[in-house]
């Protein structure tokens, strides 16, 4: 396969803090020789495993674009045995223009991998991730949220694997972040995920979903440092004290598609569950109503089963096939 487009500014076999670019060449209306720049930071010190902390897979999910930010300016090499690279703003087109998808493209970073090298602009960074970066790694944590049409508890969650021992590994990861949930997640479409192209390297990898709504709070800010900083504890590269909640993590499972609630209907929707609620099979998850006329009674949608809602939709209109809310299972741990 061709090379990558792409240079890094820094040099990855170096020891020391690193403030740099991966640059991408974009030639457009804007500037005929111009590039794409995605901040990149690596801090490293001698031997040891290598983590990637990535923020900004999705443009509009800011938990982790902001505390991987912060860690970039926080972390020193002295802290560190071992390296960790971090990109706070992957898909970083989309993080510049607010959205999940690439404004240049239409790119779904998480929708694109393994990527192309002569592709569209988020198909290479997605091979330059693919090809270049993961391999560097042992550790992986992807932070997500849930961007402007979804919201989330927040929770860490891994994937259900074919190697046992990464995928304990993972969980045991997952857990570690110091999230109140993990979730073990069923995904609608694994194939292109960024997740399956680093699990499918045999990493260890965590993801999360830490709030949504195309904004971040005190709180889910607040979880995604201490994540952060559990994460590289766990991975080996950083010593100190775990700073986890004074309750272990409930496990929660998303065994099969009925987990996501989704609309046959267009209109307005009223959700009746909250977040974080426990629901029953049968009990009234959401109404939608048409916007058309009045005196037309609004579609129902009932719990396929028992779950605790971990997801909902964010904008109150909806559509036909929007997911509105996301039905996860607790497990023994
Ligand atoms: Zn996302």
């Amino acid at each position: 396969m061709q090379a990558t487009t792409i240079t890094a500014t820094v040099d990855f076999g170096r020891d020391g803090k690193q403030h740099g670019f991966l640059k991408l060449p974009y030639s457009s209306d804007r500037s005929a020789w111009g590039c794409i720049m995605i901040p990149i930071t690596q801090v490293k010190n001698g031997a040891g495993p290598t983590v990637l902390l990535t923020g900004g897979n999705h443009g509009d999910e800011y938990e982790g674009i902001t505390a991987l930010f912060k860690l970039a300016n926080r972390l020193e090499p002295g802290q560190v045995q071992g390296r960790v690279i971090i990109v706070p703003a992957m898909n970083y087109p989309a993080v510049r223009n607010g959205s999940r998808t690439s404004p240049i493209d239409k790119g779904n970073m998480n929708r694109s991998f393994p990527g192309a090298p002569a592709g569209s602009m988020t198909e290479r960074i997605a091979d330059y991730f693919n090809r270049y970066l993961v391999p560097l790694c042992d550790y992986a944590l992807d932070l997500h949220s849930g961007g402007k049409t979804l919201d989330f508890i927040p929770f860490s969650a891994a994937h259900r694997l074919p190697d046992p021992a990464q995928e304990a590994a993972c969980i045991e990861g997952a857990r570690r972040f110091g999230a109140p949930d993990v979730v073990v997640m069923f995904e609608l479409d694994s194939a292109s995920l960024y997740d399956t192209a680093v699990e499918s390297q045999g990493k260890v990898f965590v993801t999360t979903e830490l709030g949504g709504g195309g904004t971040s709070r005190p709180e889910t800010i607040a979880l995604a440092d201490r994540g952060v900083h559990n994460f590289l504890i766990f991975a080996g590269v950083t010593e100190g004290d775990y700073q986890l909640p004074d309750t272990p993590p409930r496990l929660l499972d998303m065994p099969d598609g009925s987990c996501y609630m989704m609309s046959e209907h267009q209109g307005l929707l009223e959700l009746c569950v909250a977040l974080g609620d426990e629901v029953r099979t049968g009990d009234l998850v959401a109404r939608i109503h048409t916007l058309e006329r009045t005196g037309q009674a609004p579609a129902e949608y009932r719990a396929q089963r028992d779950g605790i809602v971990a997801g909902r939709r964010h904008p109150a209109l909806i559509d036909i096939g929007d997911t509105f809310a996301v039905l996860a299972i607790e497990i023994d741990a």
